[in-house]
């Protein structure tokens, strides 16, 4: 059972979160005057983030994002199965694998789809979205809304891995001690059909990816059709995971898009100032 305080005190930290971003009221839960959980708030001194990650269950509703990718919450978020077919999930002590349940339909689609391209057994999915959304104590700034997901680049093995394993199993970093290049020991083909296959699907909004890691691909695709490549963004860290992030989705109003990418593959200047000293 939901602690009604405690959910009520999310709700409103959401909706602060997501004011900037939506001009539509966030829908709060009825029986609960407004006043008192300003009263609430105000007597605690915890941050966001704490409050947002005890809360160990979703808030009730309708299925709403709610805000900006870096700036917002989640209403009636669904949890991925921990383990399917195609994919398990890592770090479980976490509790991050909610989202929107667009999000958890796209994971159940992409996860064999690419299983199938690569020739790999599976994902291994990393950090979704906390129950509820919003601000994490430590990790990202965006991963609010539930439309965010990380992916590993280590295929899932042939077998299912213990609680223990899927909490200290390190994720193995493709990208060369100098940040420039992949490190061509683990790197292969199969990175390349995996993190295309992410970017080919319709409702994804953006891949990001390590520079060392775009700039590989700028170079292995060559003379082929890029054009995929544009969803395919540079982004710090990012080398040992694929994040895969959403577009809004057609139920939630107070989603707010994220810029369209500029033009283009992106393999241009903006990828040449990631490697200025
Ligand atoms: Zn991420």
């Amino acid at each position: 059972m939901l602690n009604s305080r405690s959910s009520f005190s999310a709700a409103v930290t959401c909706a602060a979160a997501a004011k900037s971003a939506a001009p539509v009221p966030v829908p709060l839960p009825r029986n609960n005057p407004l006043k008192n959980t300003e009263q609430e708030n105000q007597q605690t001194s915890k941050p966001a983030s704490v409050l947002f990650s005890e809360q160990k269950l979703p808030s009730f509703g309708r299925a709403m994002a709610i805000g900006y990718y870096p700036r917002g919450c989640l209403q009636g978020g669904v949890e991925l199965p921990t383990t399917g077919p195609t994919w398990q999930v890592m770090r479980l002590s976490r509790n991050r694998n909610w989202g929107h349940p667009e999000l958890v339909k796209f994971i159940e689609r992409f996860a064999p789809l690419a299983a199938k391209a690569t020739g790999r057994k599976g994902i291994l999915i990393g950090d979704m979205a906390q129950p509820r959304g919003g601000p994490l104590p430590f990790g990202h700034k965006s991963h609010q809304t539930g439309l965010d997901v990380d992916m590993w680049f280590m295929p899932m093995p042939d077998r299912v891995l213990s609680k223990e394993e899927r909490e200290n199993i390190k994720p193995s970093n493709l990208v060369a001690a100098d940040g420039k290049h992949v490190n061509d020991e683990i790197w292969s083909a199969a990175d390349v059909t995996f993190i295309r296959t992410a970017a080919e699907q319709p409702e994804v909004e953006r891949v990001l990816v390590n520079a060392a890691i775009k700039k590989e691909l700028c170079r292995a695709e060559g003379n082929n059709d890029r054009s995929w490549m544009s969803k395919v963004r540079p982004w710090y860290g990012h080398d040992d995971h694929v994040h895969v992030r959403l577009k809004c989705p057609a139920d939630s109003p107070n989603c707010e898009a994220q810029p369209a990418v500029p033009g283009g593959d992106g393999c241009d200047k903006s990828l040449d100032h990631w490697f200025a000293d």
